[in-house]
This record gives structure tokens, sequence and C-alpha cells, in this order.
């Protein structure tokens, strides 16, 4: 069955680890002794409960998090995320934020921010260059009295990725980390709430990882549903209702695979390998052009084109048959975009460098 499995570059969901849905698969119908799948088991059982305090010990100990951070399991991806910061970070609805506008989903979660509030700015903003880098430090319209500064930090529609984080004194940073989440080390303690939806990085689709500083889990805007507050959440170590149960406990194994390979630094490496072989030979190529400004570029999502939209169409349809699946760019971007998350192999990149330069041959 493994034989026939292909080179998934989808931007999300996205492959996941073989040897992780191997495990999967062997505990499917009867987990650990219990005579049923993690599908069908309470939330409430021992079972379950030992598969979410461990996946939130390995997220501690994957990514490094300090103590005084919480790390939830929620619902709603990450586009609820985009109304849950205002809510629950906003002092009052006259009370400021600021918004790095650097691609698509932060344009979303901007846009959600103003229907909650009145004072949401654009700290700055890069559409006027299609998206194609993200804004620089001093490029930054920063409030100083500002309850929060959000970001995303890898834009997974146009393959930029903030090279730096953006220093906002006292003000809490939030970032939307989607599509980066556990691709590299980060350093939590320079930001007030991290988030991702799982299906880029992480897991299948239906958990969201929300990592906040304890201070910041407080009483939210008057109004704010209950599901929405992260008190809610925190106060019950996710298990408020029921949680999306199969996506955490696969979420567990990713964890465990990851630090099985020696841990977010030693994925990393691989993935610098990854990316750099897209790259350069993106550089070198008389066809192909990358699409994302050096400096900006994204280790997961590498978006380029041809100078001919008929011949990407063309390169599309090729890879497809040739055993790539996903290589269309969204959209709104156009061209290509390959995805090369944690779960693509070294093999999968070199597969795809080595297709791309036949068809360069091929199309001159
Ligand atoms: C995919 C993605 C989203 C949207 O996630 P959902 O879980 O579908 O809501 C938001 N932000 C980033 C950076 C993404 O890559």
């Amino acid at each position: 069955m493994t034989e026939k499995r292909i080179y998934n570059f989808s931007a999300g969901p996205s492959m996941l680890p073989l040897p992780v849905l191997e495990q999967a698969a062997s505990e499917l119908l009867n987990y650990g002794g219990s005579g049923m799948s993690v599908m069908e088991m309470s939330h409430r059982s021992k079972y379950f409960d030992d598969i979410i305090t461990s996946a939130e010990q390995l997220f501690h100990e994957v990514m490094n998090i300090p103590e005084d951070y919480k790390v939830l399991f929620l619902q709603g991806g990450a586009s609820t995320q985009f109304a849950m910061v205002p809510m629950n970070l906003l002092s009052s609805p006259e009370a400021k934020a600021d918004y790095i506008v650097s691609g698509m989903f932060a344009k979303k979660a901007y846009e959600e921010a103003s229907r909650l509030a009145a004072n949401i700015n654009v700290a700055a903003s890069t559409k006027e260059e299609g998206f194609n880098r993200v804004p620089m430090q001093d490029e930054l319209k920063l409030s100083a009295d500002a309850d929060y500064v959000h970001m995303c930090m890898n834009n997974t529609i146009f393959g930029t990725k903030f090279p730096y984080i953006p220093e906002t004194g006292n003000v809490p940073l939030v970032a939307d980390l989607s599509s980066c989440i556990l691709s590299e080390p980060v350093d939590v303690s320079k930001f007030g709430i991290i988030y991702a939806g799982a299906q880029k990085n992480i897991a299948p689709a239906g958990v969201t990882i929300v990592i906040i500083r304890k201070d910041l889990i407080k009483d939210p805007l008057p109004g704010t549903p209950t599901m929405m507050t992260y008190k809610t959440h925190a106060d019950n170590d996710s298990m408020y209702n029921t949680p999306p149960c199969y996506p955490i406990y696969i979420c567990k194994l990713v964890l465990e695979w990851i630090k099985g390979l020696g841990g977010v630094e030693a994925i990393a490496e691989i993935n610098r390998k990854k990316a750099a072989m897209l790259y350069d030979y993106l550089d070198s190529s008389k066809l192909f052009i990358p699409f994302a400004a050096k400096g900006s570029r994204s280790m997961m999502n590498v978006t380029f084109r041809t100078a001919d939209p008929e011949l990407d169409a063309k390169f599309v349809k090729e890879t497809a048959a040739a055993g790539f699946s996903n290589l269309k760019g969204h959209r709104s971007v156009g061209g290509m975009r390959a995805s090369i998350y944690n779960a693509m192999p070294v093999e999968g990149v070199e597969a795809l460098v080595e297709f791309m330069a036949k068809f360069e041959k091929e199309n001159a």
C-alpha cells in the first residue's frame, strides 16, 4: 500500500510523517489494549487523559516553552483565533491593537479585529508590492499604548516569512505560526500568544494550538461567548467540552516523531537543506522565477512561476502525471507553490528539482 504514496506538496492539509501514519494504523482498532479506537473513546477516559497530558508536555519539551505559558488544544482553526485574539486581549472596544499586514491571512486577522473594535491599526503592509516580502522592523509604525501587536510569521500563500521577530517593547506580540510551527526553533518567550492550525505541520485538521502567556489569560470583552474565552479552556485544561480527540492523538505521535529525530533543531537542519535545494535551483534557472524576495523567503512554502501562465499550467499538469501533487499556486498568486513541511522527505524535494530541470530543458 505504501509504495503507492506520492509526494504531496499540498499547502494544507498536508503530508503527515509515514511512521506516524503507520503507528496510527496499527493502533486504529485497539488503542493500547483499550479494545477501542481513540476515535471511539470517552475524552474523560484514563487513556485519553494520558494522550492529552503527554501532548501538552511534549509541546513544552519540543518547543522549549517556558513554564509561564499554557498550551491549549482548541477547535475552529486558525481563522477562529483571528476573532479570539481581539476578544480576549483588548481591554475595551475602544482599545488599540497594531496589525502587521504581510499577506492574506494577516489581512483577514486585521479585518476580523476591525469588526470588533474601533482602533485597529495597520502597523505596516506590503500589499502594494503584491506581498512578495514582509515588512522590516524599521517600517513598523507601532503604538506604545496598543494592547497587542499581531503578525503572521509565515505567509503560506505568498511563500514569505519574517527573518526576524519584531521588537514590540512591553506590548505583547501575537503570532500566527500555522505554517511554520515546529519547522525550526523559536524563542517562545518573545511572544504573548502563538497560535497555529494543525493541518500544516502538526496533525490533521481539527485541532488548533494556542500557546499563551499565563498573564494574558484574563476576562474577555463583555459578551464574549464562553467557548471563545481563553480562560474557559485554560481553567479546564482544554477539556471544558469535547476536544478534537483524534487530531490531538496524532499531534502527540508527531511530537514523538520529532523528538525521536533529535528535536526541532534536527528537523530545522533538514528543512534548511530542502529549501536550499529548491531556491538554489530557482535562482539558477532560466525558466522558473521565484516569487518571494530574498530575505523574506519561506522555508515551508516555496512559490515560483514561469513568465507564461500557459507554461505554468503545463508544468502543473505534467507534475501531476509524474506523481507529484498539489503544486498549483494559490489562486490569488498564480504560478506554482511547493509546500515542503516537516513530513516531506528530502527525496521528495530532490525528485521535484530533478523534474523541474528536465522540464526546463524540454521547454527552453
Ligand atoms: C492555513 C492558514 C490559516 C487558516 O487556517 P484554518 O485552520 O483553515 O482556519 C491561517 N493562517 C495561516 C498562516 C495559515 O497557513
